[in-house]
């Protein structure tokens, strides 16, 4: 934010919240024309200004080009294209039958547009992060606010220059900043906030939305686990680990394999292919590896460190462990039968370390889950059905994949979102459209149809009926 820009306060706040309350007030938003022009124009502006986006998301976190490619601007592509494809279909209203109460009559569920939204997002997938939501809001016919994270600020900065280059600018707007920004934006009356973080700041939104009444979608972490069983391709399930884990953003990614647990008699094995799949991936010097992303800034270098280093933890470091502050490395590691109340197995670890936990039969994982906060995500291999069924039916978790890690959120015909402790409410495809519209209850009669006992006077003959 250039020094000579006015400070984004609270009355600067408070009138672009007005501006676009105009915008949307005049209708414009809510036409097919205009959300699919939009959705054309952020489209357009993914294939013009790729070789941007991926410099700016290398800027931010050194992120592999492949991965910035793969997982930022492909998705978010798509993500884009079939809301494009599936609009008038989605904005339809949808029949639904009418009942025996209300006969003779039609119903239909009509989606309407919430009105002025606020979409704040996070550092780690700043691009896709900030555009999938800003995909369902348009969608959706809304007027909108993205608030992108400082902590990503090559990928801000380009936001904050391109899109209004785009997107219609008196309906989308970016407001760049950090916590006095946000606040400032938290402080006025929105018809929906979409968060992205971690559950501190999301428990501040939720407080502030509530003063409005303001619903809210939130997405957060947690610590997801990865239960590995003895039935199962040795080789298949380490790497789709590990590509989970390390090939995605180096570990801070939501989603990413937070613990692993598995029987003590079959850990050896697991822990011997890693160690050979990791170098294979990573080298004998993970460090200077160009296919791993850096640890974002300092202070979430000393968090990381810090979790390393406590008593509790210390000396069970079964691999990797090397890091370089400078550069802000830290290479893959994985510690081995670390205690429950360490710090590492509290808090969320979101970067490469992968600690190991061991039980005696599969089943009892299924137990150490569910008596922790709810995961983000969940993950099981196993040949066995029936272990696979009582995972499914047993732990709770916003979303799962079974014999693989990650690849739910590609598919966009899943809800991805939290539950409990992870977070409130879900998007992708469809359910982006959902989370910022309104299913509105329409029920039509004609004056026909009459039905006396409706009327008083009262009578017990009228109550028969
Ligand atoms: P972050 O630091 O970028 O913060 C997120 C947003 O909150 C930013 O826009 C920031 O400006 C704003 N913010 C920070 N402090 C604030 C305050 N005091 N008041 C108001 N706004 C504030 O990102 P983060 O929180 O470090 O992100 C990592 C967390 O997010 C992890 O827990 C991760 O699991 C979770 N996450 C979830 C998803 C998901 O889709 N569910 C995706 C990515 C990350």
């Amino acid at each position: 934010m250039g020094e000579n820009l006015p400070v984004f306060d609270g009355e600067r706040a408070a009138e672009l919240v007005a501006e676009l309350r105009t915008a949307f007030g005049s209708r414009r938003t809510r036409s097919y024309e205009w959300r699919a022009a939009q959705l054309k124009a952020l489209a357009r502006m993914i294939n013009e200004k790729e070789a941007e986006i991926m410099a700016a998301l290398y800027s931010d976190l050194a992120k592999p080009q492949l991965e910035s490619f793969l997982h930022e601007v492909s998705l978010t592509r798509s993500a884009c294209l079939l809301a494009l494809k599936e609009l008038k279909r989605w904005m339809k209203p949808e029949k639904v039958s009418s009942s025996l109460t209300t006969f003779p009559s039609s119903a239909e569920i009509v989606s309407e547009p919430l009105g002025v939204v606020l979409i704040i997002s996070a550092w780690n997938y700043p691009f896709i992060l900030s555009l999938d939501p800003l995909i369902g809001a348009i969608a959706a016919g809304n007027a909108v606010v993205l608030k992108p994270s400082e902590i990503a600020p090559a990928t801000s900065s380009f936001f904050a220059r391109t899109l209004p280059e785009y997107l219609d600018s008196s309906a989308i707007r970016v407001v760049e900043g950090a916590v006095a920004e946000t606040t400032a934006l938290l402080e006025q009356k929105w018809d929906k906030i979409f968060y992205t973080g971690n559950g501190k700041v999301g428990r501040i939104v939720m407080a502030a939305a509530a003063k409005h009444l303001t619903p809210v979608v939130l997405e957060l972490g947690g610590k997801s686990p990865v239960v590995v069983d003895s039935n199962i391709n040795l080789e298949v399930t380490v790497k789709r680990i590990a590509v989970g884990k390390w090939g995605c953003n180096n570990g801070q990614a939501c989603i990413a394999p937070d613990y692993i647990i598995t029987t003590k008699a079959f850990a050896p094995k697991l822990v011997d292919a890693f160690k050979g799949i990791l170098e294979k991936f990573y080298g004998e010097d993970p460090l200077e590896s160009k296919d791993l992303s850096c640890i974002v800034n300092s202070n979430h270098f000393a968090r990381l460190t810090n979790l390393l280093d406590e008593d509790k933890v210390y000396g069970k470091i079964i691999y990797g462990g090397q890091r370089d502050e400078k550069r802000l490395k830290i290479a893959p590691t994985l510690l081995f039968d670390v205690p429950q109340d360490s710090l590492i197995m509290k808090e969320e670890i979101f970067g490469p370390l992968l600690p190991i936990i061991t039980v005696d039969k599969v089943e009892e994982s299924f137990d150490i889950i569910n008596s922790r906060t709810k995961p983000l995500a969940a993950y099981i291999f196993t040949k066995d059905k029936n272990l696979e069924e009582k995972f499914v039916n047993t732990v709770s978790a916003g979303g799962m994949l079974i014999n693989d890690t990650v690849l739910h959120l590609a598919n966009p015909n899943l809800p991805f979102g939290g539950v409990g402790d992870s977070g409130i409410g879900a998007y992708h495809g469809k359910f982006s459209f959902e989370a910022f519209s309104h299913k509105k209850g329409v029920l039509h009669r004609s004056f026909g149809g009459e039905a006396p006992a409706r009327y008083p006077p009262y009578t017990p003959q009228k109550q028969r009926f």
